[in-house]
């Protein structure tokens, strides 16, 4: 973990203006957290419902810090005011730092980070926030990998500290020491971590989901699993997690992992999680998972 005043924020320049693709689950959840801490950050998607919805779940996040009494209502519209919603590149030349964060597709993300290096500065830092997909496959064909690194939240956003800095081959100094500036500012506990699929924290929790599908299959009632796994000490279980993490992207992180450790990690036939995905039960974005949500 990077103290406070690290050779990286030492090193770092400064992160004014930030951008985030993406407005789902978590590209709405690092808008929000951006904002409530001061930097203003454009929200960009290709769907104006997403949009919406990225703007209405900030919005409740500062409305309960208002009631929490953690925030003025004045203070709460200067912080909606950072979110700047845009289904353009138009504003993106004047941005130090972009999080990446479109679905967990290798092509669509390679697609997308393609994309917004033309439309930005030479210096704008790029970052991903994709779960699995190696940082070095994703830096492939950028016109600047040094200004590439990974910047992994968790989620909720706004709840989870810990953010992984994942350091590509070419990643400079300066591109990790200005992502780990930025976590630091939106209230995150850094750590920089080498590049692999699933990095550090996904290496360690997709076996325990492929452990809990296991179970599922052998006939183990996942209800019963989650509350085992709270008595543990953890703070909720494995199907209510994957509702929160949704089943579309556990099952394309999953591949993800099964192609960089096909020994460990890949497998016969369809597992629970993908029968779930199969019958669109995506978890709490749409309403039904392994639980029900109104
Ligand atoms: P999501 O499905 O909720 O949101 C994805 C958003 O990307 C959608 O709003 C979609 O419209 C938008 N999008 C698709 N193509 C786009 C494009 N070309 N330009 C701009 N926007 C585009 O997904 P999510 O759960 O927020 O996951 C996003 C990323 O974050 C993935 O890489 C995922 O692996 C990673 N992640 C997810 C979690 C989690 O628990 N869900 C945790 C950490 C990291």
């Amino acid at each position: 973990v990077k103290k406070k005043g690290s050779k990286y924020e030492k090193q770092s320049a400064p992160v004014n203006k930030t951008a985030v693709l993406g407005a789902g689950i978590m590209g709405g959840g690092i808008a929000y957290q951006s904002a409530y801490k001061g930097t203003p950050i454009l929200m960009k998607d290709i769907r104006e419902d997403a949009l919406q919805l990225g703007l209405k779940e900030a919005r409740k996040l500062l409305a309960k810090q208002v009631e929490r009494g953690k925030l003025t209502t004045g203070k709460m519209a200067e912080a909606l005011s950072n979110i700047r919603p845009t289904l353009s590149y138009g504003d993106f030349g004047e941005v130090d730092l972009i999080v990446e964060a479109v679905v967990e597709n290798p092509k669509v993300k390679g697609a997308v980070l393609t994309e917004v290096e033309g439309a930005v500065g030479e210096n704008t830092i790029l970052t991903s926030n994709t779960s699995t997909i190696s940082i070095n496959r994703l830096a492939q064909n950028l016109k600047r990998p040094e200004n590439f690194c990974g910047m992994h939240f968790f989620n909720p956003v706004h709840r989870m500290p810990l953010v992984e800095v994942i350091r590509g081959e070419k990643s400079s100094d300066a591109a990790i020491a200005a992502t780990v500036a930025y976590a630091r500012k939106m209230g995150k506990t850094p750590i920089v971590v080498n590049d692999c699929p699933g990095f550090l924290v996904n290496r360690v929790l997709f076996p325990y989901f492929g452990g809990f599908s296991f179970l599922v299959e052998q006939g183990a009632d996942f209800e019963r699993v989650d509350k085992v796994m709270e008595k543990f000490g953890w703070p909720m279980g494995p199907a209510y997690l994957l509702d929160v993490v949704g089943m579309d992207t556990a099952v394309h992180a999953q591949a993800v992992m099964a192609e960089g450790f096909p020994a460990r990690m890949a497998r016969e036939g369809k597992s629970a999680i993908d029968a779930m995905y199969e019958d669109e039960r995506l978890g709490q974005k749409n309403g039904k998972g392994f639980y029900r949500y109104e």
